[in-house]
């Protein structure tokens, strides 16, 4: 059967990742998580104490950041691996939300991660969620879909993600870091966020995890099939 590639968008924490994930299982195609490799720069960038303000200090460290994905089979992850270290767990953390969006605006970086993006997608069967999937990394991927969600129910999601890992910042601290991080990722210059005219829109407010699952497979069926 044809393999397709499949785009998912949209602004943080409206459930992209894990239903990608999932998608991706249940197709037997590849999942990737573009948003882990933004937050990986971002944790290089922090641990070597580079000024952020600088994009010329940003892009130049930039040469001493290699980030993979490593297949987890104890729990059948791909985690993220930052110069041979396992960072899965330290990147999701609040210091590192806090910073990603200024990385993630940066030229070098983009044309870095979208390089590497599209090298990973380049045999298809693969499922990518972030913000420029389908508007630059697969701009011909047969099936783009764009996620939204209300503020409240984005927050809650993220709170639960965030106390299953030890953490418990507040719905405020949370709501805060979402609206700082789509406002910056829409209204940056290079690659914004858009939700592009072809995408399929799903809302997650009210469904649940399997639905939202099972309207993309059903929309991949269709192209897989076409
Ligand atoms: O998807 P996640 O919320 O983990 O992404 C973290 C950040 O990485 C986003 O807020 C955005 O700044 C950046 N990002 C991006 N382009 C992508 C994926 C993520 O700029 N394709």
């Amino acid at each position: 059967m044809r393999k397709i590639n499949i785009a998912i968008d949209g602004f943080s924490g409206c459930g992209k990742s894990s239903t990608a994930k999932e998608v991706a299982r249940r197709l037997g195609y590849k999942f990737i998580d573009s948003g882990a490799m933004y937050r990986a720069v971002t944790l290089h960038m922090l641990r070597e104490n580079i000024d952020l303000s600088s994009q010329a200090l940003i892009s130049e460290a930039l040469a001493t950041c290699q980030i993979d994905f490593q297949h987890n089979p104890e729990t059948g992850k791909s985690e993220t691996i930052l110069n041979g270290e396992n960072v899965e767990q330290e990147i999701r953390k609040m210091y590192v939300s806090e910073k990603v969006s200024i990385v993630a605006a940066v030229k070098a970086v983009r044309v870095a991660m979208v390089a590497q993006q599209q090298e990973m997608g380049k045999a298809r069967g693969v499922v990518m969620d972030g913000r420029d999937i389908a508007s630059v990394v697969f701009p011909d991927a047969e099936l783009k879909v764009f996620m939204k969600a209300s503020d409240k129910s984005r927050a809650m999601r993220r709170k639960l993600e965030l106390e299953e890992k030890g953490e418990s910042p507040s719905l405020e601290e949370i709501m805060e870091n979402f609206q700082d991080r789509d406002l910056q990722d829409s209204t940056r210059a290079e690659s914004p966020l858009i939700q592009v005219p072809e995408a399929v829109v799903i809302d997650t407010s009210d469904l649940a995890f399997e639905d939202q699952v099972l309207r993309v497979l059903t929309l991949a069926k269709e192209k897989i099939e076409a």
